[in-house]
Formats: structure tokens, sequence, C-alpha cells
């Protein structure tokens, strides 16, 4: 069987992880935790950047950081992880969900005008496989109407758009590092804050609602209880695994491109034909591929190509349930405007095997099998 994903794993990691160990130094924002914080503040201009426990905690900071009062409203697309939207309702939103562009499956900019109210508060741009959503729009809406912008950038680590990083548009970015991302910890994440004025309530609710951050820095004589909080600092053992993995992030990004390159130019002649539909990345996107995906006639002959290529080795995938027909989604939110494209696109795609290493056998193998089945 030709998995789906494998973790990525480069080599180092044992190496970094008995490094942490042997410092006597394994709870939360120690030596690799900082050394992570700043390599990513740095490869990607961002003002800051704190490690988190998952991608999940990263966007709970995010919205929480928001400062929402019951009955304010969040956009977000329907087409996303439940992650997203549980992250903004915890922290008291009601969700107003937005259709998709068929061609990024991303929120569709020229939709979310129409669905602002006055309590709108903020606009989710979820940078759906790494490929951006239309930035420029959408941070010019959300000037024009007072409203924040939180980027949902867990599958979007070394993505750019028009040469900024994602994450580091809107006010605050969220990456995720779970095994089935481009860069990985086991669990984990980091919020990317953007507007230093979140910098201390940042710091003070990731520490359980103390100062203890500015106290380390000298900044306070001792550290008390300030707000409310929570503990989203991740372990030192799962930073060193991480930290092994930046420390190489060129070489997995170039291994992933790779695959999905040829993964492109192997399928053209199938979209040619009118068979399948393949992704587009728009002017100006760089993307890390995150995931390989094409799309099919319909759910019918998706459902028939998983099952041909399971039956030949190769594990392909769907995707998301939309959020707004899920029983969360009915409770916590309603749909904005017409669902032409959310259903059924998401109805449509499948995901190939995409992971750092996939070797060229494998690639050759899956491709073969979408070929056959589309060919028989
Ligand atoms: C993976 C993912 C998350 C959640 O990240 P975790 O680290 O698994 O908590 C959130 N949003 C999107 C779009 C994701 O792909």
């Amino acid at each position: 069987m030709i998995p789906f994903n494998i973790p990525p794993c480069v080599g180092t990691e044992m190496h970094y992880i008995q490094q942490a160990i042997a410092s006597h130094k394994i709870c939360g924002d120690g030596q690799f935790t900082k050394q992570c914080n700043a390599w990513m503040e740095e490869r990607f201009s961002a003002q800051k950047v704190l490690l988190t426990t998952s991608g999940t905690t990263a966007l709970d900071m995010a919205f929480l950081l928001c400062d929402l009062q019951p009955g304010d409203e969040v956009i977000l697309p329907s087409f996303t992880f439940s992650s997203t939207a549980t992250a903004a309702v915890l922290a008291g939103a009601k969700l107003v969900f937005v259709d998709i562009r068929p061609d990024t499956m991303n929120i569709d900019e020229t939709k979310i005008e129409a669905a602002i109210t006055d309590r709108t508060r903020v606009i989710v741009a979820m940078h759906y496989a790494g490929v951006a959503c239309e930035m420029d729009t959408i941070m010019d809406i959300a000037r024009r109407h007072g409203l924040k912008v939180v980027e949902d950038a867990a599958q979007g680590v070394m993505s750019t758009y028009k040469g900024r990083a994602l994450g580091t548009i809107g006010d605050l970015g969220c990456y995720s590092f779970h095994e089935t991302k481009n860069y990985s910890m086991g669990e984990g994440g980091a919020l990317v804050i953007n507007d230093p004025a979140y910098n201390e309530r940042a710091e003070i609710l990731r520490e359980k609602g103390t100062n203890r951050a500015k106290f380390f820095r000298g900044q306070v004589d001792k550290y008390t209880w300030v707000d409310f909080g929570d503990s989203y600092l991740p372990s030192e053992l799962n930073a060193s695994y991480l930290w092994a993995q930046l420390e190489k992030a060129d070489e997995i990004n170039n291994d992933r491109l790779a695959t999905w390159n040829a993964y492109r130019a192997a399928f053209q002649p199938l979209a040619d034909a009118g068979k399948v539909e393949l992704p587009t990345i728009p002017e100006g996107c760089a993307h890390n591929a995150h995931m390989f995906y094409l799309k099919c006639k319909n759910l019918e002959e998706r459902t028939a190509l998983i099952a041909y290529l399971k039956e030949h080795g190769v594990l392909a995938v769907f995707h998301y349930v939309p959020l707004h027909s899920a029983p969360a989604g009915l409770k916590f939110g309603r749909f904005d405007g017409e669902d032409v494209y959310t259903t059924k696109e998401s109805d449509r795609l499948v995901r190939l095997p995409m992971y750092y290493g996939l070797t060229e056998e494998d690639r050759v193998a899956a491709i073969k099998w979408v070929m056959n089945f589309f060919n028989q």
C-alpha cells in the first residue's frame, strides 16, 4: 500500500530530543522553543511567533485575542477543518459561512462584503492546500469595515502571497505542526502575531493567565496571575523534533514541490481531455505543495476512483464535509448567500499520496493507476 501520508522525519530529530533531555529542561519555552520561534520570525519576517500545543490552540488564542463579545460574528468558509470554526465558537462567536471559489477552494473574497453585519468582528482566511486566499481584497474589506483578519495558515507554512509569508498578512496567523502537515512535532502549532499590541496579552493567555514571560525578561520582579488564560506551551521534547525539521525546511519544501510538479505534469493530458480538473495556483502565490488534489466529475466518480486506487494499493482520500451542514455547524452558524460551490466542489475532490520522501516509484505507480482509471 502506498500510504496517503507519512509524518516527516529528517533524521536529526533524535539527536535534538536527546539534547533536550540532557539539558534537564523539557517543559515549555526552553531553548528549542525559542529557536523555533526565532527561526520563524526571521524566515517569515514575522513580528512575533509563539509555538503552541496545536494549530487548534493557536486558533483558540487568535480568537480570544480578538476579544469577541456575545453575539459577535466571524466570517469563514464552510469548506475548512472543524478547528477553524470551533476555536471561534469557544471565544463566543456566531459563525457566518461564505461560499468558496472553485479554482482554489478558498473563501470567495467577492462574497464576504455581503455577509458583513453590524455584529461582524473577524474574517478568517483559511489558505487551503497552502495556496493563498486573495489577501489584498480581504485586507481591504477588513480595513474599510474595521474588522480583524485571522489567517488559518495551518497548511500554509512556507507559502507566500506576493512575496509575504502566509500567516504574516492578517492581524494574527495560525500554523499547525500536526503529523499530517509539512513540518511536524507530532502535535503542535504556532501563533503569528502581526500587531505588537497583542504581544503582552498573548503571552499572558499562553502562560496560564500569568505575566511569567515578563518576569523572565526581568520586566517585573515577581510574576503573578493577571488575567484568564490557559496552557498553550508545547514541551521541549516536541519543540526539539520540530527544530530538526525547520533546519531542513527548504529540503522538505523542494522534495514536496518536486512530487507536486510531477503529478501536475502527468495529469495535464487528463485535464486537457476534460476528464479531471487540477488545482489552480493564482498569479503571485507561491505554494508549499501541502496537498495534491484533483477533481472528478461528481461524487459517484470520486467514490469509484478512491475504491479503484485502494484496490491497486494507492491510498487516496477525500476532504472536508462542509461545516455548515454538520451538526455543530447548524447549531453555531448560518450560511450567508448561496452554496454554489462548497458542497459541489468538496464532493468531487480527491487527494493523492503526498509527503516528504514519497519515492519516485510510488509516485509513478499512483499516477499510473489514476491514468488507468480515467482511460479504462
Ligand atoms: C490541521 C489544520 C488545523 C488544526 O491543526 P492541529 O494542529 O491539528 O490542531 C486547523 N485548520 C486547518 C485548515 C488545518 O488543516
